[in-house]
């Protein structure tokens, strides 16, 4: 008889008691503007930029409304301006190409390699040929590059890096955590990242400057003082009146449910990690099938999974995805010539000038995708690439 999934690929754990606790709390006193402060308190979202800091190491950080606002902010507080371009991974999410748009800036995509990562080789041609300044890496689907190569090649050609970090929150290369190799490292705390309160992006940086201007971009008034994880007071004095109010702030309604979440991101992490591995043990040498496998000094968070079927044509791809559907697996084709639900293929993003990437469309048209959430036991999982593997060994026996 063959076995059925049944699980729910979009149903997150519910949030734990003490972030239920603190956002009554929050909703009791009703301070939800993160200015809003009763005397000599630093309030919600003060108290996690200090915490989400510490955590990453990173001198400063600046709570705001999501991810995408935080990777717009970073890159307009580095110095880009209208016009710039700014360089990206040809395979990532929407968010990120629309982020260099909100910066009023021109993204060039860079192409990926089979482990999912930016090609450096191509990044190298494409500072040449485009003279950009700025990068937006995208550790997209968790997959961290060569940070190592990564940040050497751009030290030599004067290009600021941005990490979007929106899948390695938890995450390192090489023991530095992702988000702490470039100028500035963005994350998001929307419902399928690794932290959860719906909306919400972090930013952190050592940059004093870049922190100031990004601080005053999301709407600070001129209350940058009450940021106790911001730069001094001095560090605005130049910037505060010529940088414009773009408000983003991030409220203490969130910051609230997200604090308790934080100190038990480690323990969530390794639940992931666990999931993915049973996942890629039971995938291992399936006819037809590729895993990507991760390079020593990654210390990968993965919230989702990834495989290749390299050789299967646009008919199988599409065949496996709806005889796994049938039997209750979600996967995401990377390849579909129309994007549904989320968009990650540089040719959806319209507003855009077509760009040629031969490789990222050779990739992806092999790749499929699958969510993990926690809410999957160990046992889901062995289901789960039980059924991939019988699908995928019989579309590659059937040629
Ligand atoms: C989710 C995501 C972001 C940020 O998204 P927001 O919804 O704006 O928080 C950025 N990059 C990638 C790759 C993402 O998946």
């Amino acid at each position: 008889m063959t076995q059925n999934f049944t699980g729910n690929f979009t149903q997150q754990e519910s949030l734990p008691e003490e972030s239920i606790q603190a956002a009554i709390a929050v909703m009791r006193h009703g301070r939800l503007h993160r200015y809003n402060l009763a005397e000599g308190e630093l309030g919600e979202t003060a108290l996690l930029e200090q915490e989400f800091a510490a955590f990453t190491g990173a001198k400063y950080c600046l709570a705001v409304a999501s991810g995408g606002y935080a990777l717009a902010a970073a890159l307009r507080a580095a110095g880009a301006s209208q016009g710039d371009t700014v360089l990206t991974n040809g395979f990532t999410l929407a968010p990120v190409p629309g982020a260099i748009a909100n910066a009023g800036c021109t993204p060039v995509f860079v192409e990926v390699t089979e482990q999912l990562v930016m090609d450096l080789s191509d990044l190298k041609a494409k500072i040449a040929s485009s003279g950009a300044k700025f990068l937006m890496l995208s550790h997209m689907r968790g997959h961290i590059v060569d940070m190592d190569a990564l940040m050497a090649i751009c030290d030599v050609a004067g290009v600021k890096v941005i990490e979007d970090c929106a899948h390695t929150m938890g995450a390192a290369w090489n023991g530095t955590p992702s988000g702490r190799h470039g100028i500035a490292g963005c994350y998001s705390t929307q419902t399928f990242k690794h932290l959860n309160s719906g909306e919400g992006g972090l930013l952190v940086t050592d940059d004093a400057e870049l922190a100031a201007k990004a601080i005053m971009l999301s709407g600070s008034y001129m209350l940058f003082e009450r940021h106790s994880a911001g730069p001094d007071a001095s560090v605005f004095d130049s910037i505060k009146l010529e940088t414009p109010n773009c408000s983003g702030r991030m409220d203490n309604l969130r910051a609230a449910i997200l604090r308790p979440q934080l100190r038990n991101l480690n323990t969530q992490c390794a639940a992931w990690n666990a999931r993915y591995q049973r996942i890629e043990q039971g995938l291992r040498h399936t006819p037809g099938l590729q895993l990507i496998e991760r390079p020593d000094a990654e210390s990968y968070v993965m919230s989702s999974f990834q495989f290749l079927c390299p050789d299967f044509t646009a008919a199988q791809m599409s065949a496996l995805q709806q005889r796994t559907a049938k039997r209750g697996v979600e996967l995401k084709w990377f390849g579909a010539d129309q994007p549904v639900g989320f968009t990650s293929r540089h040719d959806s993003w319209q507003y855009v000038t077509a760009q040629n990437l031969p490789q990222t469309d050779r990739i992806l048209a092999g790749l499929m995708d699958m969510r993990l959430p926690l809410t999957f036991s160990l046992d889901d999982c062995d289901l789960l690439a039980r059924i991939i593997r019988e699908e995928v060994s019989l579309l590659f026996q059937a040629g």
